[in-house]
C-alpha cells in the first residue's frame, strides 16, 4: 500500500467501522482481512496471532493484524466461539477497474444464530435464531410472541404465548444460538431471566421493529404475498411483531443474500405435543447433560444411531416434542416395527441412507447463491440414491412408510441438469475451473478453447527454445507471483539465449522471459480470467434457475429425514434390547423389568437391575418411594419419567414390557436449579418451581418429585412435602400420576389415611457393617436413610462419623412415643372424624341401651341420670 493511499483507506475504514461498533470488522485488503486498533488487538489475542502495526514510522502506529482471506473460515470461527460477532468487509469492485480507492461494502454480518456454512455448524444440531416480542394485553398483564428460523435449513416457526414461563419453555426446547429481543425498558427483566439460560448471545433491536405494521410489511415483502391470511397467521399479535423481525434482521445481517428457502411460517400448536417444561427437559438430560463434559449421557445420545444430519437434527426435534395423539403414535410405532422385524430391509434401507448428503442444508446453500460446484455434485449424488431408496418400500403396506412414498418426489428434473451441465471434478471453489462439462455454453467452450491453445503454445515454444538452446532442463514454470517463466539452473546459464531477459534470481538457478512468453501469458491470463468469470456467471444463473426448486428438496429431505429417524429407533431397539409399548388412551402405566436407558449404558460393577412402575388412576396414583440414599431412588424415577416419554415419541423402550396411557404433560422437580443465578435461594427456586408444576399439571400428567423440602429445617420441610403429596393425591383437587422420592419416613404412613397413595421403597442388605444396596424396588416403606453409611463411603473422618452416629441414637430416642406423622393425621381436616378423640364413655352406654324393651318412664329415668352424671363432669 502506497503511503499516499494511507488515509483515505482509514477514512473509509472509520466511515465503516462507526456503524459496527460492538463487531470486530474483517477489513479486505489485497489477499487478506485486516483488523486495526482495537479490533486487532482483541482478535490477535483471541485468534492467537501476531499482533503488528501499520504505518511502523508515525508517532502512533496504528494496531494491525491480518487473516488470508482464503482461510477466513476458520478464525471467524475461534471467534464466534469467543462470543464475538463478525463484520466482513469486501472490496465490491474489481480494483484494477477502480478509479482511486476500491469500493468496500460490509457484505455480511457473522452472528450465532445466522449461520449457515458447514464449516461453522455442528451438522447434527439445527442452528436457530429467535425474537421475541411482548405486547400489553388487558386481561393479563402481557403476551408474548417467538419466531425463530434456522437459517441452514429454512425452517420459520411462530408461537405465541399468554404466559412468560410457556414461552422460556419453548425457547429452552428451541436452544436458539441467538436471541433477539426489543431494546425498550419491558425487556431488560426478560433479558436479564435469559441470561442464565445459557443463549449464547442476547442481541437487542429497536422497540420500532417490533411495530405491528412493520412486521406485517417485512413478512408480506419476503413472502411476495398482499393479505397477512395467505400466510395462514393471524394478522396481529405478537407473533407476527417477532416474525417480521427477525426477517428484517436476516436482511440487515445479510443484505447482499437471498433467502427464499425460508419456509412460509408454522404456527406452532401447544395443544399437539406434550407439554415438557424447562425443568424436566434439564432434569431428565433430554438432549443435553446437566454437567457440561457429560453430553454422551443423555437420552439423545443413546438414540441416535441416525445416519443422515437431518435425521438427526430430526430426531433431537422428536425428543423435545412427545406426542400426545395415540393414533399418531402408534404410526410410528407400528412403522418401527416393520423396520424392526425386517433386517434386510433396514439394513439395505439404512446402507443407501448413509450415501445421502445434506439436502436441506445444501439446498439453502443453492439459494443464498453461495453452494461450491462441489456441493451442486453433493446433491446430485444425494439425489441419484433417492430412486434407489424407492424400490426397496415396494408394496409397502405399513401406513407411515407409504405416506411417505406418497411424498416422494426423486427431483428427476434437477438431478439430470446437474448431470448434463456439471463437469464431474468440477472443483470446490468457483474461482476455479473447470466448472462445466464441454457443450453446456458455447462461450465457455470458446473461451476454454483458447485457453487449451495457449497450454499449448507454451509448450511448443518450451520445446522449440530447448531445442535451440541444447539446455535439456529448460521448463516453462507458472507461480502466481511472477507469472510464467523459463527457469534454467546454474550450471546452465553459459548456454542461455541472448533474447532471455532475466527476471529473477536464485540460489541455484535463474528465472527468464522472452517476447514471445510475455505475449502468450497476456494472452492466456485475460482469456483464463474471461473464462472464469464465464462460468462464474453461468454457475449463478444455475443456482438461481435450481433455487426455484428449493421447497420439493426441502420437502424430500423430510422424507428422508423421517426414514433415517424410524429406522434408528428399529436399529437402537435392536441393539438395546428394546421392547414395543403398548399405548393406550386408559390410566395404567405399567412397566415390566424397566431399565434407564442412559444409565444401563454405563459399565457398572452389578450390572443394571431392572424395575417395575405401575401407576393409574386409582389405588396407584402417588407412589412414595423411601429409601437410602445411593440406593437408586433418583435413578427409579427418572428411567419411569424416561420411558413414558420415550413410547409417546414412537420409540421402543427399555423394559420387558410396557403399557403406557398417554399423559398430557409431565412434571420433574429433581436436584439444584440454574436459576440461584438469579440470585434466589436455593429453597426459595425449590417452591417456585414445585408451584409452577401444581398451576399447571392436570389428573392427565405425570410428575415426578425427587426430595421435596428438603432445603429448609426439618420440620417445614416434611410440612411442606406432606401437603404436597397430599394436594396432589387429591382427586378433587388434582389426582395426578406421581412418584415421590422422599428421605421424610414420616410421609409413608400417607398409605394408611390417603387413597391413592402406595409406599415403595429400595431394597438393601445389611452384613455387618456392610451395607449393601440391592437396587430392588419393592412395596413397603424404608427403615432407615444409611445416609451416615453414605457419608463413610465417601471417606468423612472416622471420628466424625462415630460421632454422627451418636448424635443420631440419641435424636431417635428422642423421638416421642406418639409418632410425629400421627400428630399430623390428627389435624388432618379430612380425617378429623376418624382420628378425632375417643367418644365419651356414655355415648357407649347410650348406644347399648336396649330401648324397645324398655317402658317410655325408665327411658326417661335413664336420661336423667345420664344428665346428672354429666353435670357432675
Ligand atoms: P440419594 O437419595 O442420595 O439422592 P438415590 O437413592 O436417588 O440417592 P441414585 O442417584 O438413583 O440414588 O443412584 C445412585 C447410583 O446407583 C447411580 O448413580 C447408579 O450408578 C446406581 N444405580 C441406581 N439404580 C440402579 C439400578 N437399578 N441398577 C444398577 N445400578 C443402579
Amino acid at each position: 500500500m502506497r503511503q499516499s493511499e494511507q488515509k483515505p483507506l482509514l477514512k473509509q475504514y472509520w466511515e465503516i467501522k462507526r456503524q459496527y461498533q460492538e463487531t470486530i470488522v474483517f477489513f479486505r485488503v489485497g489477499d487478506f482481512y485486516e483488523m486495526f486498533y482495537e479490533d486487532a488487538k482483541e482478535a490477535a489475542a483471541l485468534l492467537n496471532i501476531a499482533l503488528t502495526t501499520r504505518d511502523k514510522n508515525s508517532p502512533n502506529p496504528i494496531p494491525l493484524c491480518g487473516v488470508p482471506h482464503h482461510a477466513a473460515t476458520s478464525y471467524l470461527a475461534k471467534l464466534l466461539k469467543a462470543g464475538k460477532t463478525v463484520a466482513l468487509c469486501e472490496q465490491v469492485e474489481d480494483p484494477k477497474e477502480a478509479k482511486g480507492l476500491v469500493r468496500r461494502e460490509v457484505v455480511r454480518l457473522y452472528t450465532p444464530g445466522t449461520l449457515f456454512d458447514d464449516e461453522l455448524l455442528d451438522a447434527k444440531a439445527a442452528n436457530f435464531l429467535a425474537a421475541l416480542s411482548v405486547q400489553p394485553v388487558p386481561a393479563h398483564s402481557h403476551c408474548y410472541g417467538l419466531a425463530s428460523i434456522d437459517l441452514s435449513t429454512g425452517q420459520f416457526l411462530i408461537a405465541e404465548f399468554s404466559e412468560q414461563d410457556s414461552m422460556l419453555d419453548e425457547l429452552i426446547r428451541l436452544g436458539p444460538q441467538e436471541v433477539i429481543i426489543p431494546d425498550n425498558t419491558d425487556t431488560i427483566a426478560l433479558g436479564r431471566l435469559l441470561e442464565p439460560l445459557r443463549f449464547p448471545r442476547v442481541t437487542e433491536q429497536p422497540s420500532a421493529y417490533f411495530e405491528l405494521q412493520a412486521s406485517q410489511d417485512s413478512l408480506r415483502a419476503h413472502f411476495e404475498v398482499d393479505l397477512m391470511d395467505e400466510l395462514g397467521l393471524p394478522s396481529e399479535g405478537p407473533g407476527i411483531r417477532a416474525g417480521g423481525c427477525i426477517l428484517r434482521y436476516l436482511k440487515q445481517t445479510q443484505p447482499t443474500l437471498e433467502h427464499r428457502h425460508i419456509q412460509k411460517p408454522e404456527l406452532l400448536e401447544p395443544t399437539r405435543e406434550m407439554h415438557l417444561d424447562a425443568m424436566t427437559m434439564r432434569n431428565l438430560e433430554l438432549v443435553q447433560a446437566l454437567h457440561p463434559d457429560q453430553q454422551h449421557a443423555t437420552l439423545l445420545s443413546v438414540l441416535d444411531h441416525t445416519v443422515t444430519a437431518m435425521g438427526s437434527r430430526l430426531l433431537r426435534q422428536w425428543i423435545v416434542r412427545p406426542l400426545i395423539d395415540n393414533e399418531s403414535i402408534q404410526r410410528r410405532l407400528d412403522a418401527v416395527s416393520t423396520f424392526l422385524d425386517n433386517l434386510k430391509f433396514r439394513l439395505g434401507v439404512r446402507s443407501l441412507l448413509k450415501d445421502l448428503h445434506d439436502l436441506e442444508r445444501l439446498s439453502s446453500r443453492v439459494v443464498m447463491g453461495t453452494a461450491t460446484p462441489r456441493d451442486v455434485l453433493r446433491l446430485n449424488d444425494s439425489l441419484n440414491v433417492l430412486p434407489q431408496l424407492f424400490q426397496f418400500f415396494d408394496g409397502m403396506s405399513d401406513p407411515l412408510l407409504s405416506s411417505i412414498l406418497q411424498r416422494w418426489d426423486a427431483l428427476p428434473d434437477v438431478a439430470a441438469l446437474i448431470e448434463e451441465s456439471i463437469d464431474p471434478n468440477a472443483p470446490a471453489s468457483v474461482k476455479e475451473g473447470p466448472i462445466f462439462r464441454d457443450g453446456v455454453d458455447p462461450v465457455i467452450d470458446e473461451l476454454r478453447h483458447a485457453a487449451r491453445n495457449g497450454v499449448q503454445w507454451l509448450t511448443d515454444l518450451e520445446q522449440r527454445e530447448r531445442d535451440q538452446s541444447g539446455i535439456d532442463a529448460l521448463r516453462i514454470k507458472y507461480n502466481q507471483v511472477f507469472g510464467y517463466y523459463f527457469e534454467v539452473t546454474k550450471t546452465n546459464l553459459s548456454r542461455v539465449p541472448e533474447h532471455f531477459r532475466r527476471k529473477q534470481t536464485l540460489v541455484n538457478a535463474e528465472r527468464f522471459t522472452t517476447e514471445d512468453l510475455d505475449r502468450v501469458e497476456a494472452q492466456l491470463s485475460g482469456t483464463n480470467e474471461k473464462l472464469r468469470r464465464a462460468e462464474q456467471e453461468r454457475f449463478q444463473a444455475m443456482l438461481q434457475q435450481m433455487s426455484g426448486q428449493v421447497f420439493r428438496i426441502q420437502k424430500m429431505a423430510r422424507q428422508v429425514a423421517l426414514l433415517d429417524v424410524l429406522s434408528n429407533f428399529a436399529e437402537v431397539a435392536s441393539r438395546n434390547r428394546y421392547v414395543k409399548p403398548d399405548v393406550h388412551d386408559g390410566g395404567i402405566i405399567f412397566i415390566k423389568n424397566g431399565r434407564h436407558p442412559v444409565v444401563e449404558q454405563f459399565d457398572l460393577p452389578e450390572g443394571f437391575i431392572p424395575n417395575d412402575s405401575y401407576l393409574d388412576f386409582d389405588a396407584h396414583r402417588l407412589l412414595l418411594l423411601t429409601g437410602p440414599n445411593m440406593a437408586g431412588k433418583s435413578t427409579f424415577l427418572r428411567q419411569t419419567g424416561l420411558i413414558v416419554l420415550m413410547a409417546h415419541m414412537g420409540c421402543f423402550v427399555p423394559a420387558s414390557e410396557a403399557t403406557i396411557g398417554v399423559i398430557d404433560r409431565m412434571f420433574t422437580r429433581v436436584g439444584a436449579s440454574d436459576n440461584l443465578a438469579l440470585g434466589l435461594s436455593t429453597f426459595m427456586v425449590e417452591m417456585l418451581e414445585t408451584a409452577k408444576i401444581l398451576r399447571g399439571a392436570t389428573s392427565r400428567s405425570l410428575i415426578l418429585l425427587d426430595e421435596i423440602g428438603r432445603g429448609t429445617s426439618t420440620y417445614d420441610g416434611l410440612s411442606l412435602a406432606w401437603a404436597i403429596a397430599e394436594h396432589i393425591q387429591d382427586r378433587r383437587v388434582l389426582g395426578a400420576r406421581t412418584l415421590f422420592a422422599t428421605h421424610y419416613h414420616e410421609m409413608t404412613d400417607l398409605e394408611k389415611f390417603r387413597e391413592g397413595v402406595q409406599n415403595l421403597t429400595v431394597a438393601v442388605k445389611e452384613d455387618k457393617d456392610q451395607v449393601i444396596f440391592l437396587r430392588k424396588i419393592k412395596p413397603g416403606k424404608a427403615a432407615r436413610s444409611y445416609g451416615i453409611h453414605v457419608g463413610k463411603l465417601a471417606g468423612l473422618p472416622s471420628a466424625l462419623i462415630a460421632r454422627a452416629e451418636e448424635v443420631l441414637a440419641q435424636l431417635e430416642q428422642e423421638a416421642s412415643s406418639e409418632s410425629m406423622s400421627n400428630r399430623i393425621h390428627q389435624r388432618d381436616p379430612e380425617l378429623a372424624g376418624s382420628l378425632s378423640p375417643p367418644p365419651h364413655p356414655l355415648v357407649e352406654e347410650i348406644k347399648q341401651l336396649e330401648l324397645f324393651s324398655m317402658t317410655p318412664l325408665e327411658a326417661l329415668n335413664r336420661l336423667a341420670e345420664i344428665q346428672k352424671r354429666l353435670d357432675a363432669e
